[in-house]
C-alpha cells in the first residue's frame, strides 16, 4: 500500500533532481570538476529514489484496480449468489442453488467468488484461496 508520504517523497525526489538540473544549466562553465561530478551523483540518486517511487506507485495502483475489478464482480453476483448449508451457489432458473460451491469464508469476508474442490481424502471440499476444509457433505449439491 502507498501511502502519501511515498508520493511526496518521489515528488520531492522529482523537485531534487530539476533543481540540480538548473543548477548545472545556469552554471557557468567554470565549474569544477570535481563539483560536477558531485552533482551528477547526487542528479542520479535523485532520479533513482523518484524512479524507485513510482514503481511503488505503479504497483499499488495495478492491485487496486484488480481488487476493485473483483469487487465489481462480487456487487454483480451479489444478487444471483445464495447461501446452501456452508457453502455459495449460483442460482438457477428457478431461483434455486445449483453448480459449483463457493468458500463461504472468502465470499462472506472479503467478497472473493473462490471454487470449492474436493480434497484427496473424499471427506473434504477445500478452498484454493484460504485454505479452508469444509465438510463434504455441507458443501455439495444434492
Ligand atoms: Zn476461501
Amino acid at each position: 500500500m502507498v501511502d502519501q508520504t511515498t508520493i511526496t517523497a518521489a515528488l520531492n525526489s522529482i523537485k531534487t533532481a530539476t533543481e540540480i538540473t538548473n543548477v548545472l544549466r545556469e552554471s557557468d562553465l567554470s565549474i569544477e570538476e570535481a563539483e560536477l561530478k558531485l552533482k551528477l551523483s547526487d542528479l542520479v540518486h535523485a532520479l533513482a529514489d523518484a524512479k524507485l517511487g513510482m514503481i511503488r506507485i505503479e504497483e499499488t495502483l495495478a492491485g487496486q484496480e484488480k481488487r476493485i475489478a473483483e469487487l465489481e464482480e462480487a456487487l454483480e453476483s451479489k444478487d444471483t449468489l445464495v447461501r446452501h448449508h456452508d457453502a455459495y451457489y449460483r442460482l438457477d432458473k428457478k431461483g434455486k442453488p445449483s453448480g459449483v460451491p463457493f468458500c463461504l469464508r472468502c465470499w462472506e469476508n472479503e467478497y472473493r467468488k473462490r471454487q470449492l474442490v474436493a480434497d484427496i481424502s473424499g471427506i473434504y471440499n477445500v478452498c484454493a484461496t484460504c485454505s479452508h476444509r469444509y465438510d463434504l457433505q455441507r458443501t455439495t449439491m444434492t
